[in-house]
């Protein structure tokens, strides 16, 4: 975890936070001639280089995603046309009570970004299959994919990413744009003017000000489309006493 795509509340994380070490779990090596298997720190970029280095195609997409391989598995993290839930044969996990346990692709639940695999394990490694490839080929899939997310996202601002999923059917930044919330600010919290699903601290927001601007434009996407937006980014932890952000605005003016 890199926390890249998490927004944790100003009142903290009332438990323990985890977070794997790069010395057990952060390493990336090859099984067989196509597959892969990767700790859960291993961030997406090494996975995609390592797999670049070995001409295996169908892991382009991992070069533009700011997290890890642990983040991917549960976010079912996708872009430019390549998911998570496409390249993963089995996920490594540990519980509360320290049982492993494997999870087949089927065990993992995925859908568009989420995976309904129990909420409490830890996912320690993962194999993956990909496909022989051109190192070329996949190497102008990897440029594409920098470029792309150059030119369309503020990958250089604080953010988390895609504040909202995208309904069926529907782009949610087209919504928010329709709802008129491009560049909408609370204090510090602002819809990027680049990309209006992209969240931003602009400098010293705090989670307060993140979460109210995003259930305000839900409020606001709600009105003018009807459609209720669905956050993608997870918000964890507890208020701050007084500084409680109520579910969905709109349910409470409807
Ligand atoms: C600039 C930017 C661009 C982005 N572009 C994309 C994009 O194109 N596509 C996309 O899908 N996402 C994108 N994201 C969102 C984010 O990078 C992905 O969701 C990523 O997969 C999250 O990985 P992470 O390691 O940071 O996870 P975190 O944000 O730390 O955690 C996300 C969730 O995964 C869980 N988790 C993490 N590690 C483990 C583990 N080992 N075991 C069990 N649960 C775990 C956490 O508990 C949490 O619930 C973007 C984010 C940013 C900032």
């Amino acid at each position: 975890m890199l926390g890249s795509n998490l927004l944790v509340r100003d009142g903290g994380i009332p438990g323990v936070v985890i977070r794997l070490s790069a010395k057990g779990f952060g390493d990336v090596e090859l099984v067989s001639e196509t597959r892969v298997k990767a700790g859960t720190i291993c961030p997406d970029k090494n996975l995609a280089a390592m797999t670049l280095d070995h001409g295996i195609g169908g892991f382009a997409f991992y070069y533009g995603i700011p997290g890890t391989i642990g983040g991917a598995l549960r976010m079912n993290a996708g872009a430019n046309g390549g998911e998570t839930r496409e390249r993963v044969v089995e996920v490594h996990a540990v519980d509360r009570q320290g049982n492993t346990h494997v999870l087949s692709n089927a065990d993992m639940g995925y859908s568009y970004r989420h995976s309904s695999a129990p909420k409490d394990i830890i996912f320690t490694h993962a194999v993956f299959e990909g496909y022989p490839e051109d190192k070329a080929k996949i190497r102008a899939d990897m440029d594409a994919v920098r470029q792309h997310h150059e030119t369309v996202q503020p990958i250089h601002e604080k953010t988390g990413g895609s504040t909202f999923k995208n309904p069926e059917g529907h782009s949610a930044w087209k919504l928010i744009d329709e709802a008129g919330c491009r560049g909408m600010m609370i204090g510090g919290a602002q819809m990027s003017p680049m990309h209006c699903n992209f969240m931003i601290n602009t400098g010293q927001a705090s989670g307060y000000e993140l979460e109210y601007l995003g259930e305000t434009v839900r409020q606001r996407v709600f009105e003018t489309s009807g459609i209720s937006l669905e956050w993608e980014i997870k918000r964890i932890g507890t208020f701050m006493p007084g500084y409680e952000v109520k579910e969905f605005l709109g349910e409470l003016t409807a």
